[in-house]
């Protein structure tokens, strides 16, 4: 048995058991194939709808894991990160001034030796930060919108 993808004069394709290749030639050849749709008599082979089949199956079958996977992966380091985020405010906050809007000029200040060297965190725009970063002052972004004072 052979297995053909068939489709008629109006775009319906269905799929069809055949003895064989000869099968479906004979019956084609006297016009004995029909739509189940539309029982038109003007059936014919869809060379390009099994290959499409083949090619949609295993994909779908793939995505449906990886969409679950995701999901999973998504969750456990956002918690893990969350956590992380707050030793190291807590890291920061305990062992560093916080300086505020002083920041950048503390920062300068201490880069030329001005002032004691100490760690400082504070408030900065980016446009200052990346001035300071320019001007190879060793800063570090922290990844929190602002520093509650601690004062
Ligand atoms: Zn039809």
């Amino acid at each position: 048995m052979i297995k053909f993808s068939l489709s008629c004069e109006n775009s319906h394709v269905f799929e069809s058991w055949f003895e064989s290749n000869n099968a479906f030639d004979t019956l084609y050849s006297k016009g004995l194939l029909t739509c189940p749709m539309c029982n038109s008599t003007q059936v014919g082979k869809n060379i390009m709808s099994p290959n499409i089949v083949a090619k949609l199956n295993p994909s779908k079958e793939e995505s449906k894991p990886q969409e679950n996977d995701k999901k999973i992966d998504l969750q456990k380091p956002l918690s893990k990160y969350e956590e992380a985020l707050q030793t190291l405010k807590q890291e920061v906050e305990k062992n560093s001034e916080y300086v505020g809007k002083d920041f950048v000029e503390q920062a300068r200040m201490m880069f030329q030796s001005e002032t004691k060297q100490r760690s400082i965190h504070g408030e900065a725009s980016i446009k200052e930060a990346k001035e300071l970063v320019e001007e190879g002052i060793p800063v570090v972004p922290l990844p929190w919108p602002s520093i509650s004072n601690t004062n």
